[in-house]
């Protein structure tokens, strides 16, 4: 699973990399325009490693993009991500995980951020698409659905929750030094951490 792990970072890295531009211009708009620039530095940093390394476990994978992006991503989104994926390392299972190993995984992820950063849903941040999208996999569990089925249910309430950040007014971070004026604007993070999720559905976590 290492491998596979290894290839679907090197994948979200190139992501990322790809929309550094987009990613700042929606920072410029709400924050200081630097969340495409400080993602793709360690992203970049991240490919480098992943490249020049060999991993056993899934879990190490995930440890080391943690630490990577704590490390080389300036700003609050690199704790705040890094933070994320070190839980992550600390349950993920080598073997082919399931819809509940989805839920805890998702879980993990989202209390490792609102430890750190100490917000709640509708603060307009990555948190307003990371709820929807872990909420939507604990329904899609509760009615027993299909992985296939729960995970495109989870893509669409991703693409939801980030474009409701549109409408919201933010009380975290630096876009709420704006106060109402940050209202017209989708949240950079809740947008990076929508191509996050749509790299890892789509090239099967
Ligand atoms: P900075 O604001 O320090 O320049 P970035 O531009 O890299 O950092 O990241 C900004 C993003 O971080 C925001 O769009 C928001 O989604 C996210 N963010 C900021 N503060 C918090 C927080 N307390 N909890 C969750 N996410 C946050
Ligand atoms: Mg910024
Ligand atoms: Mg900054």
């Amino acid at each position: 699973m290492a491998n596979k792990t290894k290839e679907l970072f090197l994948k979200t890295a190139d992501v990322i990399i790809e929309n550094k531009n987009y990613l700042t211009e929606l920072d410029a708009a709400i924050g200081d325009g630097d969340h495409g620039v400080n993602l793709a530095r360690g992203f970049k940093k991240l490919k480098d490693k992943l490249e020049n390394g060999s991993f056993e476990s899934r879990s190490e994978v995930f440890k080391l993009t943690a630490m990577t992006l704590i490390s080389n991503v300036g700003g609050a989104s690199g704790p705040l991500y890094g933070t994320a994926f070190l839980n992550i390392s600390k349950v993920i299972a080598d073997s082919r995980l399931d819809l509940e190993d989805l839920v805890e995984i998702s879980e993990e992820a989202i209390a490792g951020i609102q430890k750190r950063g100490r917000a709640e849903a509708g603060e307009k941040t990555m948190l307003d698409t990371l709820i929807p999208a872990s909420e939507s996999l604990k329904e899609s569990r509760d009615n027993n659905l299909d992985l296939d089925t729960a995970l495109k249910n989870c893509l669409q309430a991703a693409a939801a929750g980030m474009e409701n950040t549109i409408e919201m007014q933010a009380t975290k971070g630096r876009a709420s030094y704006l106060g109402e004026r940050s209202i017209g604007h989708q949240d950079p993070g809740a947008t990076s951490s929508y191509l996050i999720i749509e790299t890892f559905i789509k090239n099967s976590l």
